[in-house]
């Protein structure tokens, strides 16, 4: 069955983006593959990042969506880690050609340190990141994507150090865009790195003539509706106050909540509990890793220091503010802590009791 742009958002939003993503790849693969058809051209530009972004997206296991990897590696035409063309005649590409889809991965520094990141040259002189993005966005037929948490809001980058402030006056598209309503859809995928099959699907939706239903901070809602906490397979043992102490209790035997080994999963709204990694085979709280919340848009300066206990009386209301989107959210993360706290209360006083 092939999918009509209307039906294409209607059951994404229907079906969670597990549901979609397995029910409807055969529809993302041909999406992509008609894109390469009709010749639609992507730009990929890497401002301060690792590439694990690019790997991340090279990298996923599903055979199907490897194979639209593929096909759609072939037809990006500007990619700075694979494309086959250098020099010259790469950055030609990027004059010479307006681009479908721009996509963005990695931080944009700013202010005096914008020259922290330069590709390509005109007139002798080296071209920022900003300028280049300055002149492409306006140019983008279909969409803008900043694909990881560096692109979305800043990232590791971004981070403030013992000055302060970011070395680099580092942003994401978020604050970047922000006031400047560029013509087409900009949408936020974060995540350190980003989620290779729900950067395809977005893709696919563009290719498709379909702007996601997006939330405050520009994420697709498809994927970012639910805290991570709430589809946790651990969710449980955090219920039923069963905390691992240290990480010998982490692994999933041991029947314990990370939570005061420092996750960040109910603080942070993102699908990862629900559609998993490493083609939904696993996740980080799965393998016995706290969350670090690599896609709140406050990461990471919000959610470190990483690994460390927190009482949960110690969730400061302004991180959950800042990472909730609706006031139902709001409603509920103010009713976990406070229900939290009455149970950690509780939990204390029959220890009381017991001694
Ligand atoms: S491991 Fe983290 S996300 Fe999972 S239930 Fe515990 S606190 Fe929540
Ligand atoms: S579970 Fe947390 S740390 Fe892992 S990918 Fe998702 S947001 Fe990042």
């Amino acid at each position: 069955m092939r999918l009509s742009r209307r039906e294409f958002n209607k059951v994404l939003a229907a079906m969670g983006a597990s549901g979609f993503l397995m029910s409807y790849k055969s529809e993302i693969v041909s999406a992509l593959e008609e894109a390469k058809k009709n010749d639609v051209k992507i730009f990929w530009l890497q401002g301060q990042s690792d590439s694990a972004c690019t790997v991340s997206l090279l990298q996923a296991s599903d055979p199907d969506i490897y194979d639209a990897i593929e096909e759609l590696s072939v037809n990006i035409a500007f990619h700075p880690t694979i494309m086959p063309s250098f020099g010259d005649e790469a950055i030609s590409i990027l004059e010479k050609y307006d681009p479908d889809i721009l996509v963005l991965e990695g931080a944009i520094p700013t202010g005096d340190m914008e020259v922290a990141c330069t590709f390509g040259e005109k007139n002798g002189k080296e071209v920022t990141l900003v300028e280049w993005l300055n002149d492409l966005i306006p140019r983008t037929k279909i969409a803008v994507v900043g694909f990881g948490v560096c692109a979305a809001y800043g990232g590791i980058p971004s981070g403030r150090d013992y000055t302060g402030k970011s070395p680099t006056n580092a942003v994401g598209l978020y604050q970047f865009l922000k006031g400047k309503k560029p013509s087409v859809p900009v949408i936020l995928i974060p995540g350190c790195p980003g989620h290779p099959d729900w950067l395809l699907t977005v893709l696919a939706a563009a290719l498709l003539g379909v702007a996601p239903n997006l939330d405050n901070y520009w994420r697709p809602k498809a994927f970012f509706s639910n805290l991570i906490h709430d589809n946790c397979a651990r969710r449980g043992f955090y219920d039923e106050g069963w905390f691992a102490k240290s990480f010998e209790e982490s692994d999933f035997r041991y029947n314990k909540c990370l939570f005061k080994l420092g996750c960040r999963g109910p603080i942070t709204i993102a699908a990862c509990s629900e559609t998993k990694w490493n083609g939904g085979i696993n996740v980080c709280m799965n393998a016995g890793a706290p969350c670090i919340g690599c896609m709140h848009p406050g990461f990471p300066d919000e959610t470190s220091p990483f690994f460390k206990g927190q009482s949960r009386l110690e969730i400061d209301a302004t991180k959950a503010i800042f990472s909730t989107l609706t006031g139902a959210v709001l409603v509920g993360a103010g009713a976990y802590i406070a229900m939290h706290a009455y149970r950690e209360h509780k939990l204390d006083k029959e220890k009381e009791e017991e001694k």
